[in-house]
């Protein structure tokens, strides 16, 4: 068990130290489940996984028109072809085809033997069972050669992949039907604070409704979490500590928000080096300045503040990437660049901060970033009408209207 003191004038961490140190303590789950097709979209892929056929498994055409040999074109003059058949998708042309011939075919419709090249069906003029193809007719085209997309064997997808619409089109044009996915995280999450009320209930004098567990059941939506509401936790020290025990037994993660600081009513950091390992930080980002964070057994444990920007905030910069890495998802960058910043930014030097900024894009397709509202911790309609952050480095002491910044969007849609 760590000593719990922090001590007073314990240097702050930077948020990459944080994120090193939490990255540090990770052993990644190791079970995995085998899922029909249908139900992997966003999970993390378990092994690597490799095509056992070619595709398109036989050459085919890639337009409807007619199929001939490039060795019966005349160059640079206009000649006929008998057409022999017709090659439908899914009902080739059985014969070979001999010289002086061609036949209709249509778009993905097995090429026959014999044709090695296709011309689109406006090119031609027909007469009779006579196809006339003009002078500039190209051969060796619009045919698609087996294995062009991928071939026997070939690599598909590496383990650690998170999923998309378009890797589950690749796996099933494989005939991949099951795939094994690592399982599910087991994610607890709570809130603690007296003064919290439950959706619902009136409010009385010194009530506040409990947001954050809304919050956080939303972030925590994804097809890789199973993610379970423990509910409203009171300021006691008693009752937290059982919460913790019994939770972390059930789970791979459990999250808190509230009670994490120093105050007199904060007990999170003692309940949880009495119950397990704790590292309490005080990180230089604003905001979200404190973190408990450790384990209890094999779980881990999130301790956040209690202000709703630094729950947004603690659970993109630390609590995400460390769910990624226990769900075994493959590192990813977020995406970050600069641009114009058409607002006065306040900041005091020390601090790492996100601030919430509305990204916007004009017709010219130029981007540029204004402040989303006010920049308080508590400030939750704010960092709702925002869509990134303004990421502002420690020893950036303001920026006046037309710098650049650097922002995180939120989504790729703005
Ligand atoms: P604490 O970290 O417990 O000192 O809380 C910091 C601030 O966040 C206080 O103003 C709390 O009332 C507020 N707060 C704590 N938990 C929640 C919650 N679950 N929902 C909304 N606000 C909260
Ligand atoms: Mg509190």
């Amino acid at each position: 068990m760590t000593d719990i003191c922090y001590p007073a004038r314990a240097p702050l961490l930077s948020v990459l130290q944080a994120q090193q140190a939490i990255a540090a303590v990770i052993n990644t789950i190791q079970d995995t489940e085998l899922l029909p097709l249908d139900q992997v979209l966003g999970r993390v892929l378990a092994t690597a996984l490799a095509s056992p056929i070619a595709i398109p498994p036989q050459a085919n055409a890639a337009m409807d028109g007619y199929g001939f040999a490039a060795a019966d074109r005349v160059k640079d003059e206009i000649f006929s072809l008998q057409q022999v058949g017709i090659s439908w998708a899914g009902k080739p042309f059985a014969k070979k085809l001999q010289a002086g011939q061609c036949v209709r075919i249509f778009t993905g419709a097995v090429v026959p033997e014999g044709v090695d090249s296709v011309i689109a069906q406006e090119q031609i003029r027909r007469d009779g069972d006579s196809i006339v193809f003009p002078a500039d007719t190209a051969p060796y085209k619009n045919i698609r050669a087996a294995g062009s997309d991928v071939q026997q064997d070939q690599l598909l997808l590496t383990a650690g992949k998170v999923l998309t619409a378009v890797d589950i089109g690749l796996l099933a044009s494989a005939g991949i039907s099951q795939v094994a996915v690592k399982r599910r995280l087991k994610i607890g999450f709570f809130s603690s604070g007296d003064e919290l009320v439950s959706l619902g209930q009136p409010l009385l004098p010194g009530q506040i409704y409990d947001s954050n567990r809304h919050q956080l059941r939303a972030l925590l939506q994804n097809p890789q979490y199973q993610p379970s509401d423990l509910g409203i936790i009171k300021d006691d020290p008693a009752l937290l500590e059982q919460t913790l025990l019994s939770a972390a037994a059930a789970h791979d993660v459990l999250i808190s928000t509230g009670g994490a600081s120093v105050g007199d009513a904060d007990f999170i950091r003692q309940c949880l080096a009495n119950c397990g390992v704790v590292e309490f930080w005080k990180i230089a980002v604003k905001p979200g300045k404190p973190l408990a964070f450790g384990r209890i057994g094999d779980c881990l444990f999130f301790g956040l503040p209690g202000n709703p920007v630094a729950v947004l905030v603690s659970f993109e910069k630390f609590v995400r990437p460390a769910l990624a890495q226990l769900a075994g998802a493959r590192p990813c960058h977020t995406l970050a660049f600069k641009v114009r910043c058409d607002s006065r930014l306040r900041k005091g030097a020390g601090r790492q901060e996100y601030q919430r900024g509305l990204l916007r894009q004009d017709r010219n397709g130029e981007l540029s970033v204004i402040l989303a509202g006010g920049q308080d911790s508590h400030q939750l309609n704010s960092a709702s009408n925002a869509n990134c952050f303004i990421v502002l480095e420690p020893d950036n002491q303001g920026v006046e209207a037309g710098e650049m910044v650097t922002v995180e969007p939120f989504q790729t849609v703005l």
